[in-house]
């Protein structure tokens, strides 16, 4: 049932903490972090109810899921979102569903906030640029590909840019919210193309949607998170 090993591990990490047990850690070990920027700041490309709801409600009940779906699993509710999610093939199979579901929800939650600014958008430049053309041949064909992915995900799911295990960019889409990480890829940016994320504003134009998402970037977090998944460790 229990990790043993994994509980002692992280036991030791958090010293000071294992002695104490703070019972609100315990009881709810991830948190939903603040947006980093204000709910119109990605108007008019996509609009503030829409991220009102989007943040305060559907990103605030995958993290209160998680946290129920790990009550009492120290070994488990102590790990970071990532390592959680990159072994989520040894998550207890009774509550694994779950956590593919609510963690992945999380992480790429967190992660798709954080792509995004007030006065986003227009190209990417330098390292990011280069790697962008190299991978995809130009910006432009990198967004029909990243696109295209999202068009032709059937139902709920996000689209992604990712650095596989060789080491290559490439674009991949996930059905629900199956986190890329679990699939040993290290995601770059990504886009949730669930209709929560855009049927206030948009309906059922997903095509319309993503064009305007492009405007909302944030190129310095895309270009750092890039470097990270591309350096060689
Ligand atoms: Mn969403």
């Amino acid at each position: 049932m229990t990790d043993r090993r994994g509980f002692l591990t992280a036991a030791v990490g958090t010293a000071g903490a294992a002695l104490l047990p703070s019972i609100s850690k315990a009881q709810e070990p991830f948190t939903l972090e603040k947006l980093p920027y204000a709910f119109d700041a990605l108007e008019p490309h996509i609009d503030a109810k829409t991220m009102e709801i989007h943040w305060g409600r559907h990103h605030k009940a995958y993290v209160d899921n998680l946290n129920k779906a790990l009550a009492g699993k120290e070994d488990l509710a102590s790990k970071s979102i990532e390592r959680l999610m990159i072994d989520v093939n040894s998550v207890p199979a009774a509550i694994r569903g779950s956590v593919i579901n609510n963690g992945g929800g999380h992480y790429n939650h967190s992660v798709f906030w954080s792509l995004m600014k007030k006065d986003g958008g227009g190209e990417p430049t330098g390292a990011t640029a280069k790697a962008i053309d190299q991978a995809f041949g130009s910006y432009a064909k990198f967004q029909e590909k990243l696109s295209t992915a999202a068009m032709t995900r059937f139902g709920s799911g996000w689209s992604w840019l990712v650095v596989n295990q060789m080491g290559m960019l490439d674009v991949v889409s996930f059905p629900n919210q199956d986190c890329p990480l679990s699939a040993g890829l290290k995601p770059v940016m990504g886009v949730d193309v669930w209709e929560h994320a855009y049927y206030l504003k948009y309906q059922n134009k997903r095509a319309d949607y993503l064009k305007a998402w492009f405007n909302t970037l944030n190129w310095e977090v895309i270009g750092d998170r890039l470097a990270q998944a591309t350096r060689k460790d």
